[in-house]
C-alpha cells in the first residue's frame, strides 16, 4: 500500500487528514504483519493504531479490551463510521444465542473487521474453537498493563492471553497497546505476550503545560485549598480526595464558602452521579470533589486545575489524576498536599492484603515518598519513573515545578513534610 492509499484510508474512515504523534509508524508496523507494541499517553490516539490497519486487513481483528462500556463505544463510533453494521462487533456472555450467530456469521462473511472480546469471553470453549477457523489479522491487547503485577489495574485474566491466542492461530501478529509507561509493567507485557521481538513505539510523557506543585499538608489544608480556589475562581477544576466522608465534608466546606462545588464518589447513587458530572462538564458548577471514581472517560479539555487533598498511592495514579488538567494545551495547575502520615494511611490499608500485593504497594508508595520530599524537577523525577530522559529544557516545561522555580535545600523539603 503507498502512502497516498493510506492517507485515503485515514480520511475515508475517520476524516482525519493527518496521522498524530507516532501513529503513522505504528500503522505501517501492524500493516507490515509485525508484533508491536505501543506506549502512549491517554488520549495519545491509540485505537486508531489498531483500527485502520484492521479496516484495511483482510480478516478480522481480535481486539481484547477490559471494559464491557469501552468496548460498546468504540464498535459504536466504528458503526458510524460505516454503513455496514456488521464491522465491528463486541462477543461477550451479553448476548443471545441469535446475537452470537449474527457474529459468528458476519465474521466468516468477511463483513467483520473487528471483534471486540473480554479476556474472560475469550476462553470459552465455544468461542476459541469457532475462531480457529476463521481469518483473524491480528490481535490487539488494548489496556496491556492489565497483565502486571505491577499495572494499576491487574486482571489474571490476561495472563492466559498468549495461550489462547496460540490455539486460536500460530502466526497471528500481537499487538499490545498501554498508557503505562514504567519499565517494569512494560517488561512483564513483552514477556507474557511473547512479543520480545515487537517494534516497540513509545511517544514521550511530557506535558509540558502542567505545572506541578507539593505542598506540606497541615491542619489548615481547607483553608489552604479555599484560598487557592477563591484565586482561581470560574476556573474548572477537580479535587481528588481518598475518602467518600472526606469527598462529602469538602464540598460541603466549599459550598459554605460560597465556591460552586459538587461531591462525586461511588457511594452516590448513579443519578446523582450523572447530574453531578453533568453540572461539571456544562459549567452549571466549577468544582468537583471526588474520589478516584471520578475521571475515567471524562473528556473536559478546560479543566485548569487538578488538586490532591491526599498523595495517591502511586506515580501512575497521580500523572493519571494530574493528566486530566490542561488537556487542551492551556494552564493546568497540579497541587498535591502531602503528609508522611497519609503514607502511613494508605500503608494500613494495604495490611490486609496478599504479601506479594503489599511488596508490590510498599514500594510503589516509597516513590511517591520520593516524589514528594524531592527537590529535583518535579518533571524529570515523574519522566525518569517511565523511562524517559528530560534536560529541562525551556519550552518543554522545564521551569514548571515549585522545586525549579522556587529551589529549596533538600532538608527543608523534607523537615516541612514531616511537621
Ligand atoms: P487513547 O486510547 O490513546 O487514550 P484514543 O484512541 O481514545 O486515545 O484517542 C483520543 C482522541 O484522539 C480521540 O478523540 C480521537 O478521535 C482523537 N484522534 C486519534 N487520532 C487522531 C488523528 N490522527 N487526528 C485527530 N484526532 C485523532
Ligand atoms: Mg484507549
Amino acid at each position: 500500500m503507498t502512502d497516498t492509499e493510506l492517507y485515503a484510508a485515514l480520511k475515508h474512515y475517520f476524516g482525519f487528514s493527518s496521522f498524530k504523534g507516532l501513529q503513522e509508524d505504528v500503522v505501517k508496523s501492524i500493516l507490515g504483519g509485525n508484533n508491536t507494541f505501543v506506549i502512549m499517553p491517554t488520549g495519545g490516539g491509540k485505537s486508531l493504531c489498531y483500527q485502520l490497519p484492521a479496516l484495511i486487513k483482510d480478516g478480522t481483528a481480535i481486539v481484547v479490551s477490559p471494559l464491557i462500556a469501552l468496548m460498546k463505544n468504540q464498535v459504536d463510533a466504528l458503526r458510524s463510521l460505516s454503513s455496514e453494521e456488521g464491522i465491528a462487533h463486541v462477543l461477550n456472555s451479553s448476548l443471545n444465542k441469535t446475537e452470537v450467530k449474527k457474529v459468528k456469521s458476519d465474521i466468516s462473511n468477511g463483513i467483520t473487521k473487528l471483534l471486540y472480546v473480554a479476556p474472560e469471553s475469550l476462553t470459552k470453549e465455544e468461542y476459541v474453537d469457532f475462531l480457529q477457523g476463521q481469518t483473524i489479522s491480528f490481535m490487539a491487547i488494548d489496556e496491556a498493563h492489565c497483565i502486571s503485577e505491577w499495572g494499576h489495574d491487574f486482571r489474571p485474566e490476561y495472563r492466559n492471553l498468549r495461550s489462547i491466542i496460540e490455539r486460536i492461530g500460530a502466526n497471528i501478529p500481537i499487538i499490545g497497546l498501554t498508557a503505562t509507561a514504567t519499565p517494569k509493567v512494560q517488561e512483564d507485557i513483552l514477556k507474557n505476550l511473547g512479543i520480545q521481538d515487537a517494534n516497540t513505539f513509545k511517544a514521550s510523557f511530557n506535558r509540558p503545560n502542567l505545572y506541578y506543585e507539593i505542598r506540606p499538608k497541615t491542619k489548615n489544608v481547607d483553608a489552604d485549598i479555599i484560598r487557592f480556589v477563591k484565586k482561581n475562581e470560574g476556573k474548572s477544576g477537580i479535587i481528588y480526595c481518598l475518602s467518600r466522608k472526606r469527598v462529602e465534608e469538602l464540598a460541603q466546606t466549599l459550598q459554605v464558602n460560597g465556591l460552586k462545588a459538587v461531591p462525586y464518589h461511588a457511594g452516590l447513587d448513579a443519578k446523582t452521579r450523572v447530574k453531578h458530572q453533568d453540572m461539571f462538564l456544562k459549567e452549571d458548577v466549577d468544582i468537583v470533589v471526588a474520589t478516584i471514581a471520578f475521571g475515567m472517560g471524562i473528556d473536559k479539555p478546560d479543566v485548569r486545575f487538578v488538586i490532591h487533598n491526599d498523595i495517591p498511592k502511586s506515580i501512575e495514579s497521580y500523572y493519571q489524576e494530574t493528566g486530566r488538567a490542561g488537556r487542551d494545551g492551556g494552564e493546568g495547575h497540579c497541587l498535591a498536599f502531602y503528609s508522611y502520615k497519609d503514607i502511613e494511611k494508605l500503608e494500613k490499608f494495604m495490611s490486609g492484603k496478599p504479601v506479594a500485593e503489599q511488596e508490590i504497594g510498599h514500594a510503589l508508595l516509597q516513590e511517591v515518598v520520593a516524589f514528594a520530599e524531592t527537590s529535583v524537577s518535579r518533571r524529570k523525577f515523574i519522566l525518569h519513573y517511565f523511562g524517559e530522559k528530560f534536560d529541562n529544557k525551556t519550552g518543554e516545561g522545564g521551569d514548571m515545578d515549585d522545586n525549579m522555580r522556587y529551589p529549596k535545600k533538600k532538608h527543608e523539603a523534607k523537615d516541612e513534610a514531616v511537621k
